[in-house]
């Protein structure tokens, strides 16, 4: 996925904080939401970061094989990040170790679409991919944004976009 990880993370942010809202036994605190919102766009693109370390280090291989983007690696981490929010002094961070799981569990569904992730690993080294998009144009990014595969991130891109827009008009429309 190309250009969508950020828009579906705000949308799934968006969702989760409503829920919030929704379920909590109390309201949910104006400094709670900000740090829910900048953590659900981060995590959103949080797989993504081993772009550095194949670019600037090591491009012998596909980085969806960098521990940010192997299922197994998340497997292990998030019960881990679970358990540690067991203790009452970290209790508050349960929250965002969902936002980071959804986040995480969505960013490698997204990548699946039309990029090997590595779902099976290390029982398997075939990656796991839905559409394969052949190498047409001299640029791989060339090649995956002529594809049809790529019409669903446009979709994902304007969604955000218009929530974007009905917000800003519903907060415009309270300060009045
Ligand atoms: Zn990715």
């Amino acid at each position: 996925m190309l250009i969508a990880h950020l828009p579906a993370g705000f949308l799934l942010t968006y969702g989760f904080i409503q829920r919030q809202k929704r379920v909590g036994s109390q309201p949910i605190s104006t400094k709670k939401i900000t740090a829910l919102w900048i953590a659900g766009l981060l995590f959103s693109v949080l797989p993504d970061f081993d772009m550095l370390y194949f670019t600037f280090v090591d491009s012998r291989y596909h980085h969806h094989l960098l521990f940010p983007h192997l299922p197994i690696f998340w497997l292990g981490l998030l019960p881990l990040l679970y358990a540690l929010t067991l203790h009452p002094t970290l209790r508050a961070m349960r929250s965002f170790v969902h936002l980071l799981s959804l986040n995480i569990a969505l960013h490698l569904i997204l990548d699946t679409w039309a990029g090997d992730i590595w779902w099976l690993y290390p029982w398997s080294t075939d990656p796991i991919a839905l559409i394969t998009v052949p190498a047409t144009q001299s640029h791989w990014v060339w090649s995956f944004m002529l594809h049809w595969s790529f019409i669903p991130e446009l979709f994902i891109v304007a969604a955000a976009l218009a929530l974007l827009i009905k917000q800003r008009k519903n907060n415009a429309a309270k300060k009045q």
